[in-house]
């Protein structure tokens, strides 16, 4: 019931956006605030969900990880990374504020290689660099369910409370709730993580092939990532146009990540 009427204020809220003023730019909530429930999101994450502890699985998505993190200017984010592997048949995958990187061993089935695994990582740090959660968080019930967080964060919150941060922060899929991001959201995220990627010396063309895959495989049963990544040709068009103003990134990289190798 609770989550239907998120949803239905989200949607006005989204439609209301739509006029002049672009009130999707508008950030409410301390930086400060949103890594402290972005970090301890990901601490409960880890108590809830098994870790893989593959040592090659590990470090090949380390690998990609860091590539792209690497590039990320110390403007956006100056602390440190970290990556999880959890292992769930989900295809799914996810950053938070703070610097907190998920994969999903089921998103490793449809990401083929390790330029499609940059693709997913460089979108989802590129949602985090622009303060997408910030924004979606600042326009809906969720600003004053996080504003409302006392010392305690997360552990003080009403179970109503937590939900809704955890639906802000991008991770509503594991609780129940899930606030898509919104088009404008993801095109910037498909444009800054193609860059990321690209400078990071992988091939900007896996980006394509990476959502064509997800478009294959969210034909019968939609995948996890699906409900807050919505997959239209318009993305894969998008980014097949955009694969040329990236490749000169790419082509200047003379020492290519070789993550592929820890596969094998
Ligand atoms: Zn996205």
């Amino acid at each position: 019931m609770l989550y239907k009427k998120i949803i239905a204020t989200v949607a006005i809220l989204a439609i209301s956006a739509c006029g002049g003023i672009k009130l999707s730019a508008i950030t409410l909530i301390p930086n400060s605030k949103m890594s402290a429930m972005g970090i301890q999101s990901f601490e409960e994450m880890k108590t809830t969900l098994p870790i893989n502890t593959n040592v090659k699985t590990n470090r090949y998505v380390s690998c990609v990880a860091n590539a792209i993190t690497d590039q990320v200017p110390k403007a956006d984010f100056d602390g440190q990374w970290e990556v999880v592997v959890f292992e769930s048949d989900d295809i799914n995958a996810f950053a938070l504020p703070g610097g907190k990187i998920g994969v999903y061993t089921g998103i490793l089935k449809v990401a083929e290689n390790q330029g499609q695994l940059a693709a997913i990582i460089g979108h989802e740090v590129a949602h985090v660099i622009e303060k997408h959660a910030n924004q979606r968080m600042s326009l809906g019930l969720v600003a004053s369910a996080a504003l409302a967080l006392g010392e305690g964060g997360l552990k003080g919150a009403s179970e109503e409370n937590r939900g809704l941060i955890m639906a802000g922060l991008g991770m509503g899929v594991n609780f129940g709730v899930t606030l898509p991001f919104s088009r404008s959201h993801e095109t910037q995220s498909d444009v800054k993580g193609h860059i990321l990627m690209a400078k990071a010396g992988f091939n900007p063309n896996d980006a394509v092939s990476l959502w064509q895959n997800m478009a294959a495989a969210s034909n019968g049963q939609p995948p996890e990532f699906m409900s807050s990544h919505p997959s239209h040709k318009t993305r894969i068009d998008g980014l097949t146009q955009h694969t040329s103003l990236v490749m000169h990134h790419y082509q200047a990289v003379t020492n290519k990540p070789k993550c592929n190798a820890f596969l094998y």
